[in-house]
This record gives structure tokens, sequence and C-alpha cells, in this order.
């Protein structure tokens, strides 16, 4: 269940985008002087400036199959420069387009699925050696034996399974099938940019072999934006990285500071602090302790009103309401309190049953453990003496002092005249 709502949507947009817009170039007939120039240089300055980027963030696996990409984009760019200055096929060119058409899926859905695990060099040397490998033995084939490997790769090798449709080799669709598989199962297991981007790759590559001679410049541009895909996935993991917070998901600390740069005239901003949360996490562990900040968080990124939260560090988070008055966000702040307060969080039992049904009717019965927890909320909003979102923040932190002092389990606002006066009490 958590890991399906991991999956999101975001980490697939940028992809699709660039697919998108690659099948639609492709399909452009009479592309003017300009388009030909550039996309008989693009995937070589993709693979220049993205390696370099990967490079950079000692990311290898993205670095290697960009190769990949790159290296049956060159040996069949050489086929269709050949074709479309003669119109005539080179001899080696079946031969060739097979063996890209079994390898590619084979290369990319291996590198795709490698972590990095091992020490960074010894991981380089051996990416390294299975490519060498791999390109090797096919190399050496296709010199030593080029009719017999045309044989071995056109054979249709199980008549049952033929379908017309088919305009690449038998052998490639099941090496697709594997690669692509293993990709999906990669990406519900770990869903980020990366996972998701190398699914849509694959799509792509699936899509640009059979229209290789066909379309012009497809190769150029499907292979351009596949290794784009990647490229872009590491500056999306990049972004993350810095501005997300990995535990619970929110925006973290720098994003904070950023959106706080351009807050405009107007704005609310509330702290939020879990109460007794040291006890808490006495009690129960620290593992518990996550496991509730999690739900503080998620339950926090649905505060309606136009609010967006934020970690700020810890167990506290802040809430952001752009061009709003204090009363237009105090409901909303106390309903989102009162949420988290009725909250009745079950733990996660470490001898969990294996059963299912032995599992439902212990929580059905008396030894289902339940807790919550409750937050307390100063909020403050942008007024004449407060010249920055620093200083507004801070009296929001002073509020939250006072909530604290208060009983806890409230929204209290700041009171310029009387220092963090309880404005609205919770009745709970
Ligand atoms: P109060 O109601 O006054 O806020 O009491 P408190 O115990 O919540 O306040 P305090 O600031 O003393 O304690 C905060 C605790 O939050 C300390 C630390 O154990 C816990 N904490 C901070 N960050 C994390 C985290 O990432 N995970 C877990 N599990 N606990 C954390
Ligand atoms: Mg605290
Ligand atoms: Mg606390």
């Amino acid at each position: 269940m958590s890991r399906l709502s991991a999956l999101r949507p975001s980490h697939f947009l940028p992809s699709l985008l660039l697919l998108l817009a690659g099948l639609a170039a492709a399909y452009v007939r009479d592309l003017n002087v300009f388009f030909t120039s550039l996309f008989n240089v693009l995937p070589t300055l993709v693979l220049l400036l993205g390696g370099a980027y990967c490079a950079v963030y000692r990311r290898q696996r993205e670095l290697f199959l960009m190769v990949t990409v790159y290296i049956v984009y060159y040996l069949l760019d050489t086929q269709t420069d050949f074709y479309r200055d003669t119109g005539k096929v080179r001899d080696d060119a079946a031969v060739v387009f097979h063996l890209c058409c079994l390898l590619l899926p084979l290369l990319y859905g291996l590198f795709g699925v490698w972590e990095e695990r091992t020490h960074l060099f010894q991981d380089l040397v051996a990416r390294f050696a299975v490519l060498l490998a791999v390109g090797g033995v096919a190399l050496a084939l296709e010199q030593s034996f080029p009719a017999a490997l045309l044989d071995a790769l056109a054979q249709i090798h199980w008549p049952m399974l033929h379908g017309h449709w088919m305009s690449l080799i038998q052998l490639a669709y099941p090496m697709f099938f594997i690669a692509f598989v293993a990709l999906i199962v990669q990406y519900v297991r770990r869903p980020r940019p990366l996972h998701a981007a190398q699914l849509v790759g694959l799509i792509g590559l699936f899509w640009m072999l059979p229209k290789t001679f066909i379309l012009p410049f497809t190769l150029n541009i499907l292979c351009s934006q596949v290794m784009l895909m990647i490229a872009a996935a590491v500056a999306h993991e990049a972004y993350q990285m810095a501005f997300r917070d990995e535990l619970t998901g929110l925006p973290g600390r720098r994003a904070l500071n950023e959106r706080m740069q351009r807050l405009g005239r107007n704005y609310v901003l509330a702290m939020t602090d879990v109460d007794h949360f040291k006890k808490f996490n006495d009690t129960h562990g620290h593992d518990v302790g996550d496991q509730v900040l999690r739900l503080v968080a998620s339950k926090l990124s649905k505060v309606t009103g136009g609010g967006r939260a934020y970690r700020y560090g810890g167990e506290e988070f802040a809430v952001v309401f752009a061009g709003k008055t204090l009363d237009e966000c105090q409901p909303h702040l106390d309903m989102i309190r009162e949420l988290i307060a009725n909250y009745k969080i079950q733990l996660r039992d470490p001898e969990r049953p294996r059963d299912d049904q032995q599992g439902r009717m212990r929580r059905a019965g008396a030894g289902a453990s339940h807790v919550s927890v409750t937050v307390s909320i100063g909020v403050a909003e942008r007024l004449i003496d407060h010249r920055t979102a620093e200083e507004v923040l801070k009296s929001a932190d002073q509020a939250l002092y006072n909530a604290k002092g208060a009983g806890r389990n409230c929204v209290v606002a700041f009171a310029p005249n009387r220092r963090g006066a309880i404005r609205n009490k919770a009745s709970a």
C-alpha cells in the first residue's frame, strides 16, 4: 500500500513530455537546414553534456545507459547515412541492425537495473568489462561468421508466437519484454524519477527501432530524447535531494527559505510542533516516531486554504499561506490540528502475524494498539513592523511557545500588542 502510494505521475512527466516531443519531431517531413544540422549533432551534444553532468554527480549507471544508447545510435547512423546518400543499404546493414535490436534491450535493461553498490572505481570497471565483452563477442561473430550470424538472428525460433506485426527479429521481442518487466519491477519497488525515465526511455527505443530506415532522423531524435530523459532524471533527483525532506516527502528547510524570499506583501506563516514528542520517542521507539512524523506531514500537506507545508526540522513544520490574512488561515489550521488529534495511529506490531485473517482478528481484538499525537501551532501574519519573512517566522515561533504554555494541542496567533496572546484555544 505504502509502495503504491509512492508511485507519482511527476516521476514520469518530464520523460513523457520528451518522448511526445520526440515522436512529434520524428514525423515532421521536409525539415529545413537548421533542423537537419541540429539533429545531426544533437545525439553527440547530448552525450557530451549529459555524460559530463552524470560524471560530476558520479552517476555511472546513467552514464553507461547513455553510452549504450549512443553506441547503437552511432552504428545505425552510419547505416542510415549510407542509405540516405546512395539509396542502397550497406552489405552489413541487416546483421548490424539485428544485433542492435537484440543487444540494445539487453544492455539497456542490464545497466538500468544494475545499481551502484560497490566501490565506484570497481563499479566502473565492471560495467566497462560487460560492455566490452558483449560488444567484443558481437563484433567477433559479425566479422568471422556474418552469414551464419545473420541466419541465427533472423530465424523465426517460435513460429507459434510469430505475429505479422513483428517488424524486428523475433529474438528482440522477448529481450525487450524482459527488460521492460525488470524495469517495471524496479520502479514499483523503488519509485524514483530515474527508474521512471528508464522505463519511458525503453518504450521510446522500442518504438524507434522499426522506424530507423523509414522515418529520416527518427534515430537521431529518439536517441537524443532518451539520453535527455536520463540526464533530466538525474537533475530531477538532484533537485529533490536538495529541496525535499527524505523522511516525510515534504519540501524541506531549503525550499522554505527560498519560498520566503518571494512571498510578496501579504502572507501568513505558521509553525507547528508535535507535542511531547521526546516522550513519545522514548516510549515507542524512534521508528514509530518516524512513522508518526510521516503521518503528521501527510496530514499537514493536505491543509486547506491555500497553505503549503514544509518540514522545518526535527518534529517542527512550517506552513506558508501566501496572499492570505490571519483570519482567513486560522480556521484551516485549527481544522488540521483537530484532524491530527483525532487520528488514531495504528502501531505496526513487530511480531506481525503472517496470516491475513489472523492479522484482522488481532486488529479487531483487544490486543490492537492505537496511539495519537497532538500538535501545537503558532501563527503570525506580516505586519507593518515585520519587515522580513524571517521576522514573521520568529513571531510565529513566539506564538508557538505560548501555545505550549497554554496547554498544547491548540492554535495561537501572535498578537503584537500583547506578545503571543491566546486567540484560539482548542476545545479538546
Ligand atoms: P514539546 O511538547 O514541548 O514540544 O515537547 P517535545 O518533547 O516534543 O520537545 P523537544 O523539542 O524537547 O523534543 C523534540 C524531539 O523530537 C527530540 C527528538 O527525539 C525528536 N525528533 C526530532 N527529529 C526526529 C526525527 O526525525 N525522528 C524521530 N523519531 N524523532 C525526532
Ligand atoms: Mg520541537
Ligand atoms: Mg515538540
